[in-house]
């Protein structure tokens, strides 16, 4: 699946965000068959109304939200990227990763010691980054001193991959990410080896008075994340733990008492399938009704391989309706009636919130 790695100093509150956006995640998705593999390794269901409008007009007995895969990715401490902590398995299980949600923390409290005894955002930021830039770094030196080698031959193309490999070094030693380095063709794999060059969200931890305006220091998050070409969300993550124990009616009054709708915990997870580029399409009926993922600009074919490779290999057509469309005439067959059903070939590129039956040969 899609894999999204939690990064943070210690203490922050990367835990109490991973578990309670997996148990959350768990409880949406009781119908996934999916079984916990690794205490660090979370399912978390993505929250959609479309899906739960087509669910309630085609009365299905079953309903599947797309999900998304969360790694805790703890022990990132200062001097991971020298080998220090556990630091290079980590530097491994975030390589691994689609992209990063780096938790900051936003939120004082005596009893909970910060590491580098006091709460700022910012440094804690540039001290993870700092890591991951490093890592990044010697991974990048190492490349260049073999292509480096190779050109000698001759050859262009591993030349002109050496020039550029010597501008990225610059560039990473002059503290920028990966993320902000031109892409040419020639950096495509150097580059998709790079933890910095990951898209990335920021996730202000904030306490439960702070999450309705932020505070502070999410400002400052925000701020630091617009600067660098990145995303913020706020959450708050004790609140989300708390909410996720208490009876839905008294959650929801403990939500309206503190002035929002949400803990934060549903944006942060469209955030993060947004940050990947993804996008859904559903298949809807009695039996069953269903979110898919797939990635932007997938065509018709490839997004029933999805479903069922025997589907892909036997394409012939697909019906295609907008969700809107579908819940509207209440019915697949009422939308064809009205026109709101369409047939489409193998190569119609998939848009997001399409629903689609897939005709295929077996
Ligand atoms: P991790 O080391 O980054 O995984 O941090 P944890 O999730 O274990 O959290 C560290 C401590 O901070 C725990 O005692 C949490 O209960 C506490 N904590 C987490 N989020 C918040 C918060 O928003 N406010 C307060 N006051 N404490 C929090």
């Amino acid at each position: 699946g899609m894999k999204v790695g939690i990064v943070g100093l210690p203490n922050v509150g990367k835990s109490t965000v991973f578990n309670s956006l997996t148990k959350a995640g768990a409880a949406e998705a009781q119908n996934y068959p999916f079984t916990t593999i690794d205490p660090n390794l979370g399912v978390a269901a993505v929250p959609d109304e479309r899906l739960d409008a087509l669910a309630r007009v085609m009365e299905s007995r079953k309903v599947v939200p797309a999900t998304v895969d969360f790694v805790d990715i703890a022990g990132l401490v200062r001097g991971a990227s020298r080998g220090e902590g556990l630091g290079n398995q980590f530097l491994g299980n975030i390589r691994e990763c689609e992209a990063i949600a780096h938790v900051v923390r936003c939120f004082e409290d005596e009893n909970v010691i910060h590491v580098d005894g006091k709460v700022d955002p910012v440094g804690d930021i540039e001290t993870i980054n700092t890591e991951l830039l490093l890592a990044d770094l010697s991974t990048t030196e190492r490349r260049l001193e073999r292509v480096g080698r190779a050109a000698k031959s001759g050859d262009a193309k591993l030349k002109a991959e050496a020039a550029e490999l010597a501008g990225l070094v610059e560039h990473l030693s002059d503290g920028n990410p990966a993320r902000t380095y031109p892409r040419s063709e020639v950096m495509a794999e150097a580059l998709g080896t790079l933890i910095t060059a990951k898209p990335t969200l920021y996730v202000a931890n904030v306490d439960e008075e702070s999450v309705a305006d932020g505070n502070r220091y999410s400002a400052e998050v925000e701020k630091l994340a617009a600067r660098e070409g990145a995303e913020a969300v706020r959450l708050s993550a004790r609140l989300e733990a708390e909410i996720a124990e208490l009876p839905e009616e008294e959650s929801r009054e403990y939500l309206e008492m503190l002035g929002v709708e949400s803990t934060g915990f549903e944006g942060f997870i469209r955030a993060a399938y947004k940050l990947l580029g993804l996008i859904t399409f559903f298949t809807a009926g009695e039996k069953e009704s269903r979110a898919w993922t797939v990635r932007e600009g997938s065509t018709a074919r490839s997004a029933a391989g999805r479903i069922h490779s025997d589907m892909e290999r036997g394409f012939i057509a697909a019906e295609v309706a907008h969700w809107e469309g579908l819940v509207d005439a209440g019915s697949w067959a009422k939308a064809r009636e009205a026109a709101k059903a369409r047939l489409e070939g193998r190569d119609y590129v998939v848009s997001d919130g399409d629903t689609m039956i897939v005709r295929f040969n077996v």
